[in-house]
């Protein structure tokens, strides 16, 4: 049994099912690859590419995400610094939203994708390999 709950599997960016697997192959500040994900799981062997544009409706979650990250950092300027301009907060916001949009990024993915994947308790308990190991044998049912 996995021993992430959902919000752990989402910050940790694991496989929605088993909550073992990685969701994204890189490290996120690896510039040229943090968008690069898994195809699919290796521990349990979930699909992370279930449809095209799967990962369309993710950019309502970053931007959810973004409109945060800016509420945050105006609360945080106020108080910290009450008599700061204009220029500090879109500043602030600015930098903040460049530093961060690799981890927003992923994160909206990994949101995004454990709304739609329920956990499977069976799949948690599947040790992890480098080999992709499903129970799947690809056979409709009632084919022979
Ligand atoms: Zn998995």
């Amino acid at each position: 049994m996995s021993n992430k709950n959902y919000l752990q599997s989402v910050l940790a960016q694991c496989c929605p099912k088993c909550r073992k697997g990685r969701l994204f192959s890189s490290r996120p500040y690896n510039l040229k690859k943090f968008s690069k994900m898994n195809n699919t799981c290796n521990c349990c062997g979930q699909t992370f590419q279930m449809e095209p544009g799967f990962y369309d409706g993710a950019m309502y979650v970053s931007y959810a995400m973004q409109v945060a990250l800016f509420a945050t950092v105006s609360v945080a300027l106020n108080v910290l610094h009450p008599n700061a301009g204009t220029a500090w907060y879109i500043g602030g916001v600015i930098t903040l939203a460049i530093l961060l949009s690799p981890m927003i990024f992923r994160l909206s993915r990994s949101l995004w994708i454990h709304f739609f994947v329920s956990y499977d308790q069976r799949n948690a308990n599947v040790k992890y390999s480098n080999e992709r190991t499903s129970n799947y044998s690809g056979k409709v049912r009632g084919e022979v």
